[in-house]
């Protein structure tokens, strides 16, 4: 193995012994996306778990927007490569959303929710998402000018459980950023597709070429402070815990899973129709 995968593998699994992303146990679903973030996820936390010896399952998970085979055949060959269950979900109502509600709001809240509801329902009691660094640093600046400072509290490797039927959420990426995946996975001959991975694409929104602009601006800022995005990372780790978020949970009225209003989010956009099975 080179340098740099080498210390990018040490770096990872800091993060997941500090955190105690992976116990004994278990049962953890990875969200692919067809991307290199979650593709490195997986396969970190396969290998994590099989050097250290740690009693865990894990499967790979995947939520199919009726999406192009340029995306759907790296998540299959990742499965495969890691060995591991491809469990996949094709919701059909995302697709045929007609309401004025922006798309990505739409398909954010439902893959938010089935990215708790399946694995749970199929006996995991993680989930893990390839946010990376880089993920969490935009997302900070943003919900600081925003003035949303309750959603900084989330921003941490492992956002512990709620609620009986909310899992804990692990990001082993938390402390390597889009660069560092990205050339993780070249190196390690990981497959996954550089396709630009939202399905809704065509409605272009403006949300994406906005985004591209803060992470820009992140890499510009280290040109001249070199470890810039470590001091900003491990700044959010510090003080997130002090944003705390007080919400109390309880059950949707029409689905029974977890929401802190009346209705949660999801059936009140699609109405409460089973499609999961
Ligand atoms: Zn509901």
């Amino acid at each position: 193995m080179g340098r740099f995968t080498d210390l990018y593998l040490r770096r990872v699994f800091r993060t997941i012994e500090k955190n105690k992303l992976v116990e004994n146990g278990d049962r953890i679903f990875v969200c692919l996306s067809g991307g290199k973030d979650s593709a490195s996820c997986l396969y970190v936390l396969k290998r994590f778990i099989e050097e250290k010896g740690v009693d865990c399952e894990i499967k790979g998970f995947y939520i199919n927007l009726d999406d192009s085979p340029e995306v759907i055949e790296p998540i299959k060959r990742q499965a495969e490569m890691n060995g591991v269950e491809l469990v996949t979900v094709e919701p059909p109502n995302i697709l045929d959303y007609r309401g004025s509600r922006p798309i990505c709001s739409v398909c954010g809240i439902a893959k938010r929710y089935l990215m708790n509801r399946v694995p749970r329902e199929k006996g995991a009691n993680k989930v893990a998402t390839g946010h990376n660094m880089d993920d969490f640093i935009v997302f900070f600046l943003k919900n600081l000018v925003g003035k949303n400072y309750s959603w900084i509290s989330n921003f941490r490797a492992r956002v512990d459980s709620t609620h009986p039927k909310l899992l804990t959420r692990i990001r082993p990426l938390f402390n390597v950023g889009n660069m560092e995946d990205l050339r993780f996975c070249k190196e390690m001959g990981i497959p996954f597709t550089e396709k630009h991975i939202c399905r809704f694409k065509s409605k272009e929104c403006g949300y994406n070429r906005k985004r591209e602009n803060w992470y820009r601006t992140l890499y510009d800022i280290e040109k001249w402070n070199r470890n810039f995005r470590q001091q900003m990372i491990s700044a959010i780790n510090d003080i997130s815990p002090l944003f705390r978020k007080d919400e109390k949970l309880r059950e949707c009225s029409l689905c029974g899973e977890p929401t802190s209003g009346e209705v949660c989010a999801y059936c009140r956009i699609f109405g409460n129709f089973d499609m999961l099975d």
